[in-house]
């Protein structure tokens, strides 16, 4: 039995649609479903990346990527919050799961896990050079003594070089993301005089949209696959505009009630009626992720038409007036967000509550686990 009585699909059409997008700058692409493929379901999701011939997946933690490995998932796995713990340590072995290694520290601890034994079959890793993010990764000037380590141990694979960009997406920072891609190239140079076939990765969805020649030799796009324009607002807007929203969530009409002129309606009595109308409510509300406090315009669809929320959303229940859409009956889905007719984007339900797309699948997709 489920607490919550939303439901999500995810629209894999559209997932597909967004990958043939993100490919059409010819770079190959790493998608990145970190945090159960940001609330859009790890397992079904890889399964549908690898038909469409993806062969790299990035995962958050080792944990992910041991589960991703057990569904059958059969190529090369990243996990980009690197190997935490001892056992994490001994997964990378016993499931050929690429760590994410950013400091010395957890370093020394795989050399030393991996220092005898193993010898059929180096560990590979993901090295991280810190280019200006400033949170995980080697800084420049370590990048020859770590490249002189690796070195040393034949049983240790860097197969990647990563960096992360920090404002790709964001407006009047160009030069800041060129200076980034330049320290890169940097690393790049010093990695690749000991291992010529190190994969350099840079980029993540901004970054493939906006300037693909800086993403090296594989690009990390996480975003852009669900619809979320990483542009939004920005004057490369343009070049996201076409990405198109994965993840459908839906959920019962409880009641379809009148509402009279003059009448109030929920919790606070926010909302007053001003003229006749009719009500429909919802069952979803912020104990299911649904902001209790979303902007005026706020909407979701029924029948395939708009419904504005009305009065406030209360913790399994939103108002809709749905004044104007004949036959809607209890039972009906309301959309949330995606469906048929006048679906709400997952931008536009950002944008209501003042966040990046990111957050809000992360948010609503914990529904699924509910
Ligand atoms: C999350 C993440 C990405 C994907 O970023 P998007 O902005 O969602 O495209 C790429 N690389 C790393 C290291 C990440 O953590």
């Amino acid at each position: 039995m489920s607490v919550s009585l939303c439901q999500i699909r995810n629209n894999y059409a559209h997932l597909r649609h967004n990958v043939a997008l993100l490919r059409a700058s010819g770079k190959p692409i790493m998608p990145i479903i970190k945090a159960d493929a940001y609330g859009h379901g790890l397992q079904n999701f890889a399964e549908v990346l690898r038909r469409d011939g993806v062969d790299h997946l990035g995962v958050g933690t080792v944990a992910e990527a041991v589960l991703l490995r057990r569904g059958g998932f059969d190529g090369v796995i990243v996990a980009l919050l690197g190997a935490v713990s001892d056992e994490d340590i001994l997964a990378l072995h016993t499931y050929s799961i690429v760590p994410l290694v950013h400091e010395w520290t957890s370093l020394n601890r795989i050399a030393d896990t991996y220092a005898s034994g193993h010898k059929d079959k180096p560990v590979s890793m993901a090295i991280k050079c810190d280019t200006g993010m400033g949170r995980l990764g080697f800084p420049l000037e370590e990048m020859a003594r770590v490249t002189e380590f690796l070195s040393a141990r034949p049983q240790l694979n860097p197969e990647f070089l990563l960096s992360h960009l920090a404002a790709a997406d964001t407006r009047g920072e160009e030069d800041f993301t060129r200076k980034q891609a330049e320290t890169f190239r940097e690393a790049g140079t010093i990695m690749r005089r000991t291992f010529p076939e190190v994969t350099l990765s840079l980029g993540n969805s901004a970054c493939l949209l906006a300037f693909p020649e800086l993403v090296g030799d594989l690009a990390r796009p996480g975003i852009a696959l669900y619809g979320g324009n990483p542009l939004h607002g920005t004057s490369r807007e343009i070049l996201g505009a076409g990405l198109e929203t994965v993840m459908e969530i839906s959920t019962p009409v409880l009641s379809v009630h009148p509402l009279k002129a003059g009448q109030t309606l929920g919790y606070g009595r926010t909302f007053l009626a001003p003229r006749d109308m009719l009500v429909a409510v919802a069952g979803i509300g912020y104990a299911d992720g649904y902001r209790r406090g979303p902007a005026p315009g706020t909407a979701m669809t029924v029948h395939g038409r708009r419904a504005l929320v009305v009065g406030r959303v209360a913790m399994q229940m939103t108002c809709l007036d749905i004044t104007g859409i004949t036959g809607v009956q209890p039972g009906d889905p309301a959309f949330i967000m995606g469906g048929e007719g006048q679906a709400v984007g997952l931008q536009e339900l950002a944008d209501w509550w003042e966040t990046i797309p990111h957050e809000v699948t992360c948010i609503l997709g914990k529904n699924r686990l509910l």
